[in-house]
Order: C-alpha cells, then sequence, then structure tokens
C-alpha cells in the first residue's frame, strides 16, 4: 500500500463533557507543506493525488499541476534566484 507513510496522521481530540470526541485525518501535502484533512474513511489519496516521483502523498491543488517540486527544491530555487540577483548586482 503507498503513500501510508508518516506523512498521514490521525488525531483524535477529546472534547468538554458533553462535547463529542473531534476526529480528524489528514496528511501533510509532500509538495507544499499544506495540511489537509479528508474525511473519515476516505482514502487521502484516493481524495487527493500521490506523486510517484518523490513518492508523496500531495493536495488536489499540487496534484493538478502535474509536476514534482518540493518545497524543498523551491526554496532552492528561490535561494539560487536571490544569490544570482545578488552577483549580478540587481539587489534593490
Ligand atoms: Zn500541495
Ligand atoms: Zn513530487
Amino acid at each position: 500500500m503507498i503513500g501510508r507513510s508518516k506523512q498521514l496522521f490521525i488525531e483524535t481530540r477529546r472534547g468538554g463533557p458533553g462535547d463529542r470526541d473531534q476526529h480528524t485525518d489528514g496528511f501533510i501535502c509532500g509538495h507544499c507543506r499544506k495540511m489537509v484533512t479528508v474525511k473519515p474513511f476516505t482514502d487521502p489519496v484516493q481524495a487527493n493525488g500521490f506523486c510517484s516521483t518523490c513518492m508523496s502523498v500531495v493536495c488536489r491543488e499540487c496534484s493538478a499541476k502535474q509536476t514534482c517540486t518540493p518545497w524543498e527544491r523551491e526554496m532552492e530555487q528561490y535561494e539560487a534566484r536571490q544569490a544570482a540577483l545578488r552577483s549580478y548586482g540587481l539587489e534593490n
């Protein structure tokens, strides 16, 4: 069963007296790090998406992009851009 990794979380919070327990199923998107909740008994991969490049469960938006851009890589690209701008003397 792919995608059932540490990315997925199931959270149960006890409510106060008379409150019902809150139950949340969800996962952290492997691309944008967004916390996505899914309805109980819903397969997060089915409801959202799965990236076979980085083997991560991803959110609907990232799944729709059909590209693999994990957030680590986006940060690297951002930093590389900043460094390039500095070296060209274009900063500010
Ligand atoms: Zn995402
Ligand atoms: Zn990916």
